[in-house]
């Protein structure tokens, strides 16, 4: 009888939290990691942001979780151990690893740097990568990956609150870079204001771009204007805020993973306008044709973002001073930081502090 992934010994011992069913709940976990191979980097993993799909999968919301489930895709850490092939990263240095640890480095899409839409891509958990070994993510004390899956951390760059820019902020850098959404002076509307639409209001403004933050929630316009640095506000269910704003906007971001109306975004949008949707609505959304045919406005989509494209992210937030705002966590808060992430109480990411929290537990 095969054994399953988690049940092989590897190499390297590791230890992280594991969800282990669907109650989604996390608890202390041994497991091992593949050996360090020639093209492999160690490292010992000091920070993982908690991203929203971490909930989803450790609950199999989405129907393809592979028990246990180490979540974490936004790890900041240090390089304990390179390969022979390893030439770009050193012993000591500081390093990310984003959503993925593999691609196919072949087809069309590798070719081109955009190795998140490979149809072979690795994620960095809850996946079965080339060598057989099942991925486990970063609420864990080390990981084994690719050096060419490995990014660079900026010398500037805070580790902590830096993290969640490898998933959420290249989320954003990405399609705005893609279409072409960077024209300084035009106007951004950033709809929801959550772990994505928080990056996205400081990218626009790093970008030169004038930035209103349309929400439900009446009480975020301080945080989005003062702290946040929004030009406007707009409460989506006020009707003259709204009308106001009709065909003022260049571009819109969307980040409302909740099924929601499209027609009034696209009401905002000036003719040629551009709709990007970044959230993940469980049900087909309507979209109308009408304004799209007469205003000529495009409704897009996006994931993440290549690994280059990511180092350059990483390099120009560092340039401008931008990081997730973010509430450091120990391990053993992670049940209640899922909670609270489940009702978007969180402003805006939930980080753990990996490396020390996990120091308290003897290795068995
Ligand atoms: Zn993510
Ligand atoms: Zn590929």
């Amino acid at each position: 009888m095969s054994k399953s992934p988690e049940q092989e010994e590897h190499p390297r011992k590791a230890f992280g939290w594991a969800a282990r069913d669907a109650s989604g709940i996390l608890s202390p976990f041994n497991f091992s990691r593949r050996e360090n191979g020639i093209d492999d980097v160690a490292i010992k993993i000091l920070y993982c942001g908690v991203c929203h799909s971490d909930l989803h999968l450790a609950k199999n919301d989405w129907g393809y979780t592979m028990y246990p489930v180490v979540p974490g895709h936004e790890i900041v850490g240090v390089v304990t151990e390179v390969g022979s092939n390893v030439t770009n990263l050193k012993v000591g240095e500081h390093v990310g690893v984003g959503a993925m640890v593999g691609s196919c480095k072949t087809c069309q899409s590798c070719q081109q740097d955009l190795e998140n839409y490979c149809p072979k891509m690795i994620f960095t958990y809850n996946s079965i990568n080339y060598d057989g070994t099942k991925t486990y993510g970063g609420y864990s004390d080390m990981v084994v990956v690719n050096k060419d899956f490995v990014l660079r951390w900026p010398d500037n760059l805070p580790p902590d609150s830096g993290a969640p820019l490898l998933c959420a902020g290249i989320t954003v850098y990405s399609p705005m870079k893609y279409y072409g959404m960077t024209e300084p002076g035009k106007h951004l509307g950033v709809v929801g204001l959550g772990g994505l639409g928080h990056i996205a209001v400081k990218l626009g403004k790093a970008f030169g771009l004038k930035v209103t933050v349309i929400s439900t929630s009446p009480h975020k316009e301080a945080e989005a204007t003062e702290r946040l640095g929004a030009d406007s506000f707009i409460v989506s269910r006020d009707p003259v805020k709204v009308k106001a704003a009709l065909g003022t906007m260049d571009y819109i971001i969307d980040t409302v993973s909740a099924v929601h109306p499209l027609a009034p975004l696209l009401g905002l949008l000036k003719p040629h306008g551009k709709l990007i949707t970044l959230g993940l609505p469980d049900k087909p959304l309507e979209l109308p044709i009408f304004p799209l045919v007469l205003g000529r406005k495009l409704v897009g989509g996006s994931d993440i973002g290549g690994i280059k494209e990511t180092q350059e992210m990483l390099e120009f937030c560092a340039k401008h001073n931008i990081a997730a705002d973010i509430e450091l966590i120990q391990m053993d808060y992670i049940n209640t930081a899922m909670e609270r992430l489940a009702k978007a109480d969180v402003q805006y990411r939930f980080v753990i502090d990996v490396a020390n929290s996990l120091s308290q537990y003897v290795m068995s």
